[in-house]
């Protein structure tokens, strides 16, 4: 029996009343309550001094509350605390703590206490304040143990839960550990979890801490990189077919394109030739910044497939990319007479009546998963943009004897650990390389109040020829509100920009509608298109060379790059305005790295620091656990043993059977819970 997979109600040290608001925070077991990681510690052995100037790191200090006062000023009311270090005498400091708007606070504090506070000191008019900060007031002497004089974990807290009694239980969930057996931390391994998870809680010194954290991380991503591996051996594992040809049709089809393709180009196509020719299922990630040129590549591997006699699909994740790709397709490949299916939802009839026989190639959107008369001989599963599918989808179209190839592509552009984590199943081949006549982006934020000087940049632009896209965010596709003031920003453009047609495309729209707006804007009628996020993703008018997008900070780092990878793929010189009115230094901060860099790289680096550690997964979309210790940016070192650690076992237990991997196995089953997984 595992007994730390103990729910909480069941265990008589757990306080019944705390079972609610532990549960809120997504602890169900005795284990959760070992992993629910303190997010930081304080130095409660060895106190800082009083503060005596400003500093912006965080100290922590304890003293002793003197008098509590409250007042209004200008209209806020202020509790201030002034404290005394103490035992030092005359010679001691005098610390201010305040609190606005805060009256609980007042409550809670009265002379004499001796509280632990945690904040950033701040001088003003010669005196040391602390605004806003942690506090806890020390009680009894025997608590000390737990939350004094000591290295102090200090806990994520939820509504119903404070800091000293959650503490308490964690600091008894560690002590109880004795009571069981202790295992490794991982399986052959001499680290005790006992000890690991004790000193990551209530550490003996922060070498400890620090070893202790680094040991768990290490076990944390070993579980994700089973869960990982395990996929790949499902998929690579299993029978497939070789679907490779002579190559004619892809040379032929590279020779009539209207440029070169780049070396990246025919590099990625060789590598994945090779995928195709070997009788195992092809798993591969075409991993190429926006603009790069997958879409080319794509077409040469499904090519090359339907040479062989084999159909190819390719999947994207809205109607208007899928409808751009069959129109690429189209002209590209009706020369030489292949043929092209188009299979959304609503079009799914008419696209068909066009063909004669079968498709050699399908184009869709979602609604190829759910199809009930699926390709007879799949060969190639293409996804594009991958990161808009969960990873469990592509599942679906995969689970099918023998195994057809799967190809996916995505812009977001990832650090190698992360995409060792995300991707971790799939080989990479990477488009480093943009088509040489590229220039990049010019950036600019701007605040509404330059919306007649950008008015006039856009009708300079357009009166060159050239055409527009306008993006504004819309909380909710669904939400009628959004879509009026979609509406009313539309009008408000078209007259702004007279005579040039404007077009306006959202969600709401029809598909029908939308694909009459899309055709209209390629081929020129429609100068400037109007429309929300769903031309995120792919969307391809290289006459198109500038965007506007209104209250830009509402978006994401990763988002604005794609959404700015609409324009700037064609030879002539392209511009982005970020309008925003935001005055919060963070969202400009992020702001201006758009307008330094078009380098999706950085961009996502970047990304990663604004966004922290807590959601670098995505996980929803990852299928992966949540990581709680570990952390992507600072534990990058520790992934190449991590997953060279996930190999071994899965070598030797495959099935993950033995009792020392049954955590392993949990984690595996949790990942691949609410969807198809790839090996079925
Ligand atoms: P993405 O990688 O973002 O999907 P696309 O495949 O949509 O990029 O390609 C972007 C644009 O560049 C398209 O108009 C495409 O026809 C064009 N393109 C692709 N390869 C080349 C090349 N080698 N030289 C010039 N233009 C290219
Ligand atoms: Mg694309």
């Amino acid at each position: 029996m595992d007994a730390l997979a103990a729910t909480i109600d069941e265990l008589d040290w757990v306080p019944s009343p705390m079972v609610r608001p532990l549960n809120r925070l997504g602890i169900k077991t005795w284990r959760d309550l070992l992993e629910h990681y303190p997010r930081r510690h304080e130095d409660r052995a060895e106190f800082s001094r009083f503060p005596t100037t400003s500093s912006d790191k965080p100290i922590c200090v304890r003293g002793i509350v003197q008098k509590v006062t409250s007042r209004y000023f200008s209209g806020r009311n202020i509790v201030e605390a002034t404290l005394d270090e103490g035992e030092s005498g005359a010679l001691s400091g005098r610390l201010a703590c305040r609190w606005f708007n805060q009256h609980y606070v007042q409550k809670m504090l009265a002379a004499g206490q001796t509280l632990v506070v945690f904040g950033r000191p701040k001088e003003s008019r010669g005196r040391i304040y602390f605004d806003h900060p942690e506090f806890e007031i020390v009680e009894d002497e025997e608590e000390n143990l737990i939350h004094l004089n000591r290295i102090t974990p200090v806990y994520p807290l939820t509504e119903g839960l404070r800091q000293r009694p959650l503490r308490t239980l964690i600091y008894l969930a560690v002590t109880r550990l004795d009571e069981i057996e202790d295992q490794p931390v991982l399986p052959g391994y001499v680290a005790s979890y006992r000890e690991a998870i004790s000193q990551i809680h209530f550490p003996d010194s922060w070498i400890k801490l620090q070893r202790s954290r680094k040991t768990l991380a290490l076990a944390e991503l070993v579980g994700i990189q089973i869960v990982v591996e395990n996929r790949r051996r499902n998929m690579v594992g299993q029978p497939g077919h070789a679907h490779s040809s002579s190559g004619s049709r892809v040379e032929q089809f590279l020779q009539q394109l209207p440029f070169k393709p780049t070396r990246a180009q025919k590099r990625t196509i060789q590598e994945i030739h090779v995928d195709l020719a070997a009788d195992r299922p092809m798993a591969r990630l075409l991993h190429g910044d926006v603009g790069a040129g997958k879409t080319v590549v794509a077409t040469a591997a499904m090519l090359e497939v339907t040479e062989a006699g084999f159909q190819s699909a390719l999947m994207a994740p809205t109607q208007v990319l899928a409808e751009q790709h069959y129109q690429t397709l189209k002209t590209w490949l009706e020369p030489m007479r292949i043929r092209i299916g188009l299979r959304t939802g609503p079009r799914k009839e008419d696209a068909f009546l066009e063909l004669e026989g079968d498709p050699e190639i399908i184009v869709g959107t979602h609604a190829l998963l759910y199809d009930s008369d699926p390709l007879p001989r799949l060969g190639l599963v293409v996804i594009d943009e991958q990161h808009k599918f969960g990873v469990l989808q592509r599942g679906r179209l995969l689970a099918r004897e023998p195994v057809p190839d799967l190809l996916v592509m995505t812009a977001t552009p990832i650090p190698r650990t992360l995409a060792m984590t995300l991707y971790g199943d799939l080989d990479v081949s990477t488009l480093d390389e943009k088509p040489i006549d590229r220039k990049p982006v010019i950036t600019g934020v701007r605040s509404s109040r330059k919306l007649p000087e950008a008015a006039n940049f856009l009708r300079e632009r357009l009166q060159a020829n050239r055409q527009a896209y306008i993006v504004y965010p819309v909380i909710e596709e669904s939400d009628s509100l959004s879509v009026k003031a979609a509406i009313t920003e539309f009008n408000r453009w078209a007259d702004l920009l007279k005579p040039a047609e404007c077009g306006l495309l959202h969600g709401r729209l029809a598909p029908e509608e939308r694909e009459s707006v899309m055709q209209r804007f390629r081929q020129g009628e429609i100068r400037v298109l109007i429309a929300t996020t769903v031309i995120e993703v792919g969307v391809d008018v290289p006459n198109a060379t500038v965007m506007l997008i209104e209250n830009a900070e509402r978006f994401g780092l990763a988002q604005l790059h794609q959404l700015r990878g609409r324009i700037g793929r064609g030879q002539h010189q392209s511009y982005c305005i970020l309008m925003t009115d935001t005055k919060d230094p963070l969202a400009l901060a992020k702001l201006s790295v758009l307008e330094k860099t078009n380098d999706g790289f950085e961009i996502a680096e970047a990304d990663l620091r604004f966004r922290g550690p807590g959601d670098l997964l995505g996980t929803a979309q990852s299928g992966l656990p949540p990581l709680r210790v570990a952390d992507l940016l600072q534990d990058a070192d520790l992934l190449d043993e991590a997953r060279g650690i996930a190999r071994s076992i899965l070598d030797r237990d495959p099935g993950l059977q033995s009792a020392g991997n049954q955590r392993f196995l949990r984690i595996v089953n949790e990942s691949t819970k609410g969807g198809t997984t790839l090996a079925s």
